[in-house]
């Protein structure tokens, strides 16, 4: 299979009862979980038999599973707290992450918060954030996945060509990937419905963090116009990014063999029916 495609699934009830009995109902071929309440900086310890059976199921069903690290990560941020929770919450889902078997960790790229110079906030991101990565040292822990942002505020990284910056920040660690939001590099500016907008796109990445870095993809689309900075998921071909561009991602070397994530609205259904579209488009192509 090109690329596998599957949702966000909610876990609450049993990791492995709850979130791949949802999987199942969206047939999805990948998923994504939370470890931790994702507003919020709890890290709670798994449960054994849940884990053991959510990492032996998505093997024997051979199921690509991410963690989402929890939203109020900043290494970014002025306020020390924040920095020192967000260390303790990022090692937390990559040890969890290693613990269900999972093969990347998505976290997003932050923000310099109390008008500091982005400069300042990224070498602040290297002190804390390279060392996590260093700790990646058994053969099955997970990638860590940068995800980009809309564009908001102070944002560390929206465009394509922010992730160069803050590769270098982190040495392009080899333990270190991208994972691309569809609906957040849109509303960064990167107008992937305009001709050739998703292969250019996909090409300006490729160009500037090298290739083999894209490991996960979030297709979402957009409720809000290209460049609007606004975070708001649409469902496949229901918003402003539309259908086609989805097949174009299809057929970019760039994303041979990544997995596709959605993370839309309309429940069950909805999830079910953005799963089945993207498929379509993967098989027609
Ligand atoms: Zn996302």
């Amino acid at each position: 299979m090109r690329n596998p495609v599957g949702g966000h699934v909610p876990v609450a009830g049993g990791l492995a009862k709850v979130g791949l009995g949802y999987a199942r109902e969206l047939a999805a071929e990948t998923v994504q979980v939370f470890v931790a309440n994702p507003r919020g900086w709890a890290t709670p310890a798994g449960n054994p038999a849940q884990d053991e059976l959510f990492r032996s199921e998505c093997a024997a069903d051979a199921v690509p599973a991410y963690v989402h690290a929890p939203y109020l990560i900043n290494f970014g941020s002025h306020t020390e707290a924040t920095v020192e929770r967000s260390v303790l919450s990022l090692r937390h889902s990559l040890r969890r992450a290693r613990e269900i078997g999972a093969l990347g960790v998505v976290v997003h790229t932050g923000s310099a918060t109390g008008g500091r110079p982005r400069e300042v906030a990224l070498a602040q991101v290297r002190t804390h954030m390279l060392p996590l990565l260093d700790e990646l040292t058994h053969d099955d822990d997970p990638f860590l996945l940068l995800e980009s942002t809309a564009g908001q505020g102070s944002s560390l990284c929206s465009r394509t060509w922010d992730f160069g910056p803050y590769f270098e920040a982190m040495d392009s660690h080899p333990k270190l990937g991208i994972c691309l939001d569809t609906c957040h590099i849109y509303a960064a500016g990167h107008d992937l419905a305009g001709p050739s907008g998703m292969r250019q796109t996909l090409d300006l990445l490729v160009g500037t963090v090298g290739e083999g870095r894209l490991k996960l993809i979030h297709a979402n689309d957009s409720k809000d116009v290209v460049g609007a900075h606004k975070d708001r998921h649409e469902n496949i071909g229901a918003g402003h990014i539309g259908a086609e561009p989805f097949a174009e991602l299809f057929s970019h070397p760039a994303t041979e063999g990544v997995p596709l994530i959605i993370e839309t609205p309309g429940g069950k259904e909805g999830h079910a029916a953005d799963v089945a579209r993207l498929k379509e488009l993967r098989d027609t192509r």
